[in-house]
């Protein structure tokens, strides 16, 4: 049984901006499930309202050294609802880095400039309150590079606390977003010029969180073995390929399951009807309702197309915008297809896209975030789309496998690794992949789909089956993670 610290700036329900909050969340549940010990450490940013969430405020404050001053920070204490395993929660309160809207920024704005504080502050703070709890963790598990600091605390200034055999794992979810800062932001993490230039934060003469992360956690996983695969190479690395590569077999991919208790045909709350694989005809009526709440009139034939996620350039809106009008504005003027797109994002994006929606009839677009919209899309939708030009793990896609709305994805990435091409004769495959991501390959994929839904509606039928028992679970990926834990205790204790 492993004692095990998860540092994270998300966790499913209290803070969640994307698939982080929800993997990290449903991974110390399957772990705590099968007997470790998994606490959860998180900030409580300003919108976790303590009453709302029920939560305990301890009564000590935590003193937490950050270089020569010290911040003070209050604890609150839960655990996460609704499950049966106990995973505690803990959330660092401090009013000077939290206390505002927003959590990596602003709502749909930059990143805050004082991040390299507010993230050290979190990681520093882990240990601190490991201390209070007089619990110290065999792993420190960090996710991202609001968590990376921990690992490099771990080698240096804790290296011969009592966290000198605490191991450091550190999860990338997502290596496009490294936590890069002007230099003068290193005095924030309480380390010295020494180790801005010794434990890998230099990244041209700026701090990258991340990279010393990766150089200083004793194993590395990422969402998919074929991101893993991805982010080795110069194309997709990202910057971070050399340090990766040094990791050798301290790296490894481990794809992330879904909750199926949540995402659930058969009982999800939120579909106005329930449906399985031998009950698709049922999936009709729910596409009529959504299309009755998004004010879709019309076009009882067309396929119903969905898109769920983030309106940024990393889903593909870059391109299906981009010069020339041969993305989403040509898939919807010449294919006989309606559109729902739910998300939030680029300000400009999202401006593009309501112009767009203005113009075209059969496309609807919805800035919200929005859950139930999210589940009812997926039930009621008969393709789901995700041009995505890289994808660690993608959580959509695996919902809209489970749902029966057959995923239309590009060929990379966790798309790559759970999608399986459409093999007209073998009459094999979940999805539809596209080649490369440009508005022709996307054009041409959705067409193919297109074309399917009108001309082989048993094609159609067996896609979907095919997709909606698969299953991506938590069960077996949680046991690699134990053994990416072995494996870094192992080197650890080595050291
Ligand atoms: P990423 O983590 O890159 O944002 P993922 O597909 O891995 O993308 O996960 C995104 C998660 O957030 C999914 O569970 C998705 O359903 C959810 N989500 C994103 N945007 C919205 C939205 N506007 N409304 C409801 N759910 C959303």
């Amino acid at each position: 049984m492993y004692k095990v610290l998860m540092i994270t700036s998300e966790a499913e329900p209290f803070a969640k901006v994307g698939g982080l909050g929800e993997a990290v969340s449903a991974m110390a549940v399957e772990l705590s499930r099968q007997g470790h010990d998994v606490r959860i450490a998180v900030p409580r940013y300003y919108f976790i309202d303590p009453v709302k969430e029920h939560l305990r405020k301890n009564s000590k404050p935590l003193g937490i050294p950050l270089g020569i001053r010290e911040e003070w920070a209050g604890v609150y204490e839960s655990v996460l609802p609704n499950v049966k395993a106990k995973v505690p929660v803990y959330f660092l309160d401090h009013e000077g880095c939290y206390g505002r809207d927003g959590v990596y920024g602003p709502w749909g704005g930059e990143g805050f400039s004082d991040n390299v504080l507010r993230y050290a502050l979190l990681c520093r703070g882990a240990f601190q309150l490991c201390r209070m709890l007089d619990w110290i963790p065999d792993i420190m598990h960090s996710h991202d590079w609001p968590g990376a600091l921990c690992g490099v605390y771990l080698k240096t200034l804790e290296s011969r606390t009592e966290f000198a055999r605490t191991a450091a794992v550190l999860t990338l979810h997502n290596a496009g977003y490294q936590g890069v800062y002007p230099k003068d932001t290193m005095a924030h993490t309480g380390l010295s010029w020494e180790h801005f230039y010794g434990s890998g934060f230099e990244y041209y003469d700026q701090v990258n969180l991340l990279q010393a992360g990766i150089k200083n956690a004793d194993t590395v996983t990422t969402v998919s073995p074929g991101y893993a695969r991805e982010i080795l190479t110069p194309e997709k690395g990202n910057g971070l390929e050399g340090i990766l590569r040094e990791k050798d077999n301290r790296f490894t991919g481990i794809l992330n399951g879904i909750d199926y208790s949540t995402w659930n045909t058969e009982t999800d709350p939120f579909l106005p009807h329930h449906f399985s694989e031998k009950t698709l005809e049922e999936k009709e009526k729910i596409k009529t309702r959504l299309k009755e709440q998004i004010s879709l009139t019309a076009g009882k034939d067309k396929p119903l197309i969905g898109m769920i996620g983030r309106i940024v350039d990393q889903k593909g809106y870059g391109v299906l915008l981009g010069y020339g009008h041969t993305g989403l504005e040509a898939i919807c003027r010449e294919l006989d297809v309606q559109v729902v797109i739910l998300g939030t994002g680029s300000a400009a994006y999202e401006q593009e896209l309501a112009h767009l929606a203005r113009k075209l009839p059969n496309l609807k677009v919805v800035f919200q975030f929005n859950t139930q919209l999210a589940h009812l899309i997926e039930a009621g939708a008969d393709f789901f789309l995700m041009p995505s030009l890289f994808e660690p793990c993608g959580l959509n896609q695996l919902y809209s496998l489970r749902y029966g709305a057959i995923p239309i994805v590009s060929n990379t990435g966790g798309l790559a690794d759970t999608v399986e091409n459409y093999d007209p004769a073998a009459g094999k495959g979940t999805g539809i992949l596209i080649d490369q991501v440009t508005s022709q390959d996307i054009y041409a994929a959705v067409k193919k789909a297109v074309d399917l839904y009108k001309n082989d509606k048993a094609a159609i039928e067996s896609l979907r089956r095919q997709g909606m028992v698969k299953r991506f679970s938590w069960t077996h990926s949680a046991e690699k993670y134990i053994q990416s834990y072995e494996k870094a205790i192992a080197i650890r204790r080595q050291s």
